[in-house]
Parts: C-alpha cells; sequence; structure tokens
C-alpha cells in the first residue's frame, strides 16, 4: 500500500512492530525513531548489575532494522504528536508525517510520589528500572559497599514495569554479596503484601539467601515514603534506615511523550482497543508495550512484543481495508534466582468481555519443591529465551 508508519520508541515493542511490519507488508514505508541511538535491554541488566554479563551483552542496535529489513531508523527525541494533521516533530527539528503510528516509549517516573525521590536523587540513589547509565551507577555503587553495608531495595507498589523484576534483582545482589560481601544484608522495603512468583522466590531465598534478604511488606510498615539522598536515609513511616545502597524504584507512568501527546487517561497509561492497541484517545495511533493499558498482560519485553505483532498485524489488515483478527498474545516472564536457577510463569491471553485476559489453563508457574536439575534448566531457558526475543527484536 505504501502507507507510512512511523513507531516511537525502539525498544520490545517498537523493534519488534517495526520489523513485523515490513514483514507482513514489505510495501509499508516505516521510520523508527528512538531519542537514544542503541537501546539496553532491561531484560538480563540484572545479571549486569553483579557482573555476571557486562554491559554489551544487553546492548542492542538497530542498524540490521535497517539493513536487513528497510526500516529507516532516525535517532532523535521525539517531542509532539498531532494527531490531528498526523504529524511528529522532534527535538532535532524534524517532522514526520504518519498515516498510521505506534507509541512504544516504555515508562516514565513519578517523580516525589516518594518524598525527595527526583531526578537529582536518582543519581545518587539509582533505580536502575531503564537500563544503561543507571545499570552502571548501581553496579558501581555495589562494589564499591564495604563488606557488612546494608542494601535497600525499594519496589513500588502495582502497576509497574516487570512485576517479578525487583525480586530476581534482590536475588541476583544477594547472592553477589554472599560470595563477595558475606556480612552484609538486603532489606525489601516493599510498598506491597504480595508479589510475582512470590513463594517460589522465598523458597529459593530461603535455600540460598536465608541470612541476607530480608522482605518487609507494606503491612509491616515496608512502604518507602520518603528520602534524603544527600544524607543517605530511607524512611518508612515508622523506620529510618541508612544504607550503604538505595536501590528506590519509584511509581511509574507511561512514556513522558505519551501524556504530552494526550494519550494517556488518569491512571498514567493509555487506555487500547484490546484487539489492535489503537489508542483509544486518538486515532490511528496505536500504544503498545508498558506505556499500554493492556489488562492481564504484565508489563514485560515479552508482552510488548507480543503485542506488537498484534498491532503490526492489524494495522496491515486495516489498511487493506480488511478486519484485524481477534487477539491472541503470550507470555513468559523467566526470572533467575541464582545464576543455576531459574523459575517462571507464563499465560496465553485472549479478549474477554472488552478485557485483555488470561486464559483459564492456558500458562502455569514452575513447581514448588522442584530438584536442581529442574531449576538449573529454567536458569539455562532464560538465557535461550532472552538470546531469541532479541533476535526475533533486533535482528
Ligand atoms: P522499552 O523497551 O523501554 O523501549 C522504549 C524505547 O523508547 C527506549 O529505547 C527509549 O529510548 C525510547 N523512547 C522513549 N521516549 C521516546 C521519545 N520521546 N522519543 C524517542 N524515543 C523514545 N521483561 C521480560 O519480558 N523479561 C524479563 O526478564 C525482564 N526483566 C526485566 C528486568 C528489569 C530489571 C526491568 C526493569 C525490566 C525487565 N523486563 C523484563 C521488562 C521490560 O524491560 C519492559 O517490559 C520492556 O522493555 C517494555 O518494552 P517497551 O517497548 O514498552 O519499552
Amino acid at each position: 500500500s505504501g502507507a507510512r508508519v512511523v513507531v516511537v520508541g525502539g525498544g520490545f515493542g517498537g523493534a519488534t512492530a517495526a520489523k513485523y511490519l515490513k514483514r507482513y507488508d514489505p510495501s509499508l514505508d516505516v521510520t523508527l525513531i528512538d531519542s537514544q541511538a542503541t537501546h539496553f535491554t532491561c531484560p538480563f541488566s540484572n545479571t549486569v548489575l553483579v557482573g555476571m554479563n557486562d554491559m554489551s551483552y544487553i546492548e542492542r542496535k538497530f542498524d540490521k532494522l535497517n539493513s536487513m529489513h528497510g526500516v529507516k531508523v532516525f535517532t532523535d527525541m521525539v517531542t509532539a504528536i498531532d494527531p490531528a494533521t498526523k504529524v511528529v516533530k522532534t527535538a532535532g527539528g524534524k517532522t514526520f508525517e504518519y498515516d498510521r503510528l505506534i507509541v512504544s516509549p516504555g515508562i516514565d517516573f513519578k517523580w516525589n510520589a516518594i518524598e525527595g525521590y527526583d531526578a537529582a536523587a536518582a543519581e545518587i540513589m539509582p533505580h536502575a528500572w531503564k537500563a544503561g547509565p543507571q545499570t552502571v551507577l548501581l553496579k558501581k555503587q555495589l562494589e564499591a559497599m564495604p563488606n557488612g553495608g546494608l542494601v535497600v531495595i525499594a519496589p513500588p507498589g502495582n502497576p509497574f514495569r516487570c512485576p517479578p523484576g525487583p525480586y530476581e534483582r534482590a536475588s541476583l545482589i544477594a547472592g553477589y554479596l554472599k560470595k563477595h560481601k558475606p556480612k552484609s544484608k538486603l532489606l525489601i522495603l516493599d510498598a506491597k503484601d504480595a508479589f510475582a512468583k512470590d513463594k517460589l522466590f522465598k523458597e529459593g531465598w530461603e535455600k540460598m539467601y536465608d541470612d541476607i534478604i530480608e522482605w518487609v511488606p507494606a503491612a509491616k510498615n515496608g512502604k518507602v515514603t520518603k528520602v534524603n539522598a544527600k544524607d543517605g536515609t530511607v524512611e518508612t513511616d515508622f523506620e529510618k534506615y541508612k544504607p550503604a545502597v538505595a536501590n528506590i524504584i519509584p511509581p511509574q507512568t507511561a512514556g513522558q511523550i505519551a501524556i504530552t501527546a494526550g494519550l494517556t487517561d488518569k491512571s498514567g497509561f493509555c487506555p487500547v482497543d484490546p484487539n489492535t492497541f489503537e489508542s483509544t484517545l486518538a486515532k490511528n495511533v496505536y500504544v503498545i508495550g508498558d506505556a499500554a493499558i493492556a489488562g492481564d498482560m504484565p508489563k514485560s519485553g515479552y508482552s510488548a512484543s507480543s503485542q506488537a505483532k498484534v498491532c503490526a498485524a492489524a494495522i496491515v489488515a486495516t489498511l487493506k481495508g480488511e478486519k484485524p483478527l481477534p487477539l491472541s498474545a503470550i507470555n513468559t516472564c523467566y526470572s533467575l534466582v541464582a545464576a543455576d536457577y531459574g523459575i517462571s510463569v507464563a499465560a496465553v491471553f485472549a479478549v474477554k468481555d472488552g478485557k485483555i485476559s488470561s486464559i483459564p489453563g492456558s500458562g502455569g508457574v514452575s513447581p514448588m519443591g522442584a530438584n536442581y536439575q529442574f531449576r538449573k534448566k529454567e536458569a539455562d531457558f532464560a538465557t535461550g529465551w532472552y538470546q531469541s526475543i532479541c533476535q526475533d527484536s533486533w535482528a
């Protein structure tokens, strides 16, 4: 059809969408715009923190999307979207006209939702919830802390990017402390009373990190309400801590451009048609990935990539005047409790009563009480999953 499709963001959602648009209809004119020249993936960034992999392991480039798949790639920050005139504007002064637009900007943070935690505080108490310089900063702090120091991880309430992510991070950091700084402790100060795969994580912690990790739920005064980055303190309603390393993961919203463009509702995320991901607030604009409200689908890289394929197919169908197929999507979240200890949760999704819902009985979660070989195999599957999804999205 030769129609112009512009994609904002080259992460799991955007990169996959751009590639699959060209696959489904090579005649499309597809443009991908990301503010960064390369994308560092959050998946496997926890392994980088503890020295299992280095930054190059999680670095993804866009050149193959161009050379192998014919996507036009621009490094620029999108600053405005006008759905009325179908135009995207960038910080670099460029203007892109589109027939269809896909927005996959990931998340941004609600600064000061935790008192004192703003962009400047994050340079001292890293969130490391976007991979890149923040990952490097948190890694350096872990390396520099004394044996016997305290690490605090403060996960937010739901919804947020990667529900099991903070607990995988706690596990791998505990493994690092056990090996390199065995007198140290790790405190998870949680804004919730339950979390993804919590029984499985706790089983692993009891086995491996019993005297290192302590998880404090919201009901036991775990929720961090205030930080002071300058004096290094972290506070809940009734306690004050002075950790050697504070990893504060604040509440989140859709990426700022989605807010600026008027694509978000009161929740801070973007309402969409559950079969196509077209915004319910702007015609011909589609939102996928962490920024979208996607029912039962967790905010994961796998979800983003699955949504990207559904969305690309829906756009190709509607451009041809055909009716898009009903959504069928998938997610598996692997987490590492140690390098040789993996756990997972999987589901298949369909639209039920206007909402993306997990199909009962379609998925599953790793069994409790599994043996070493079983956990080791799931750790290997985690690595295999990471390599194949990166191949699928960027290569
Ligand atoms: P992103 O992948 O964040 O991509 C957004 C892109 O948009 C970025 O490249 C950004 O530079 C660009 N961008 C944003 N705004 C603009 C703009 N205005 N102009 C131009 N470009 C812009 N998921 C899994 O499936 N498995 C895992 O094991 C896993 N582990 C994780 C571990 C951690 C520690 C964390 C934090 C997350 C993890 N996730 C995992 C979740 C996963 O990272 C996200 O769900 C996924 O990245 C969402 O994809 P996305 O396309 O929505 O956003």
